[in-house]
C-alpha cells in the first residue's frame, strides 16, 4: 500500500473527514482490521485565512510549499491537499515536489463524468467560485459547463463557511439558506451540484437537493485510496 500524505487543517472539522472516509475506505477494501498507511501535515487555520483575505497569496503558497516537502521528506507516495481553495497553489506545490497532487477538481469530474452529467453548478469559498483555478480546470480539462450562484448567494455561501462551517457550528437555517440557492441553480440548468468546499457536506446531504450532489472530500479521500492501493 502506498503512504498518503495529507495536507490538513483547512479546516480541521473537514480533515478529519478525510481521516475517516479513508480508513473506512481501506478497512471495505481490505477488510478487517485494515486502515490506510498515511501521514497528515495539519496547519494554523488562523494564519491561512487571514493570508486569503488579505490577499496574501504568495505567503500562503509558502505554507503549502513548505507542508507538501514535510510530507515528501517523511515518506509520503502522494499528495493529498484537503481543501478546494488551496488548490490555487496546486501547480506552484506540484512545481517543488517529486511526488504527484491528486488533484480535487480531477477527482470530482470523474465522478459527473460517470454519471453522464454536463453542466453542473459550483458552490465553495468566493476564491474558488469566482477564480479560475477551479472552474478552468473543470470546464478546459474536463468539458463541463459550470455554473456559480448569483453574487448575493456566493456571498452566503462564503460567509457560512468561514464564520460557521470552519468552527463545527452547523445551522439549520444556514442548511435553509443552502437548500434555496441549490434549488435556484437547479432552476438555472445545473444537473448536478459540488460541494465544492470540504466542510460544505458537514452541512447538507442529498435530502438537501433535487440533483446529485458532487461531496469533494468523499470523492477525494476515495479517490486517495484508489491510489494507494494501485498497483
Ligand atoms: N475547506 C474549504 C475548501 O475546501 C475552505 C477552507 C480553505 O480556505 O481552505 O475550500
Amino acid at each position: 500500500m502506498k503512504t498518503i500524505g495529507l495536507i490538513g487543517g483547512m479546516s480541521w472539522q473537514s480533515s478529519i473527514e478525510y481521516y475517516r472516509i479513508i480508513n473506512e475506505a481501506v478497512d471495505k477494501r481490505l477488510g478487517h482490521p485494515h486502515s490506510a498507511v498515511s501521514l497528515m501535515y495539519s496547519v494554523d487555520f488562523a494564519e491561512i485565512e487571514s493570508l486569503q483575505h488579505a490577499g496574501r497569496w504568495d505567503e500562503a503558497t509558502a505554507v503549502m510549499l513548505d507542508a507538501a516537502r514535510r510530507l515528501a521528506a517523511g515518506g509520503a507516495d502522494f499528495v493529498v491537499i484537503c481543501t478546494n481553495t488551496m488548490h490555487k497553489m496546486a501547480d506552484a506545490v506540484q512545481a517543488s515536489i517529486q511526488i504527484p497532487i491528486l488533484h480535487i477538481a480531477d477527482a470530482t469530474a470523474v465522478a459527473i463524468k460517470l454519471l453522464g452529467l454536463k453542466k453542473v453548478a459550483l458552490l465553495g469559498t468566493r476564491f474558488t467560485m469566482q477564480e479560475d483555478f477551479y472552474k478552468g480546470r473543470l470546464i478546459q480539462k474536463h468539458g463541463l459547463d459550470v455554473l456559480v450562484p448569483d453574487a448575493d448567494e456566493q456571498e452566503i455561501i462564503h460567509r457560512v463557511i468561514y464564520d460557521e462551517l470552519i468552527v463545527g457550528r452547523i445551522l439549520p437555517e444556514s442548511r435553509a439558506a443552502y437548500r434555496s440557492i441549490m434549488q435556484h441553480l437547479v432552476e438555472r440548468g445545473a444537473q448536478g451540484i459540488i460541494l465544492g468546499c470540504t466542510e460544505i457536506g458537514l452541512l447538507v446531504d442529498a435530502s438537501d437537493s433535487t440533483v446529485p450532489l458532487f461531496d469533494t472530500t468523499r470523492l477525494h479521500a476515495e479517490a486517495a485510496v484508489d491510489e494507494a492501493l494501485k498497483g
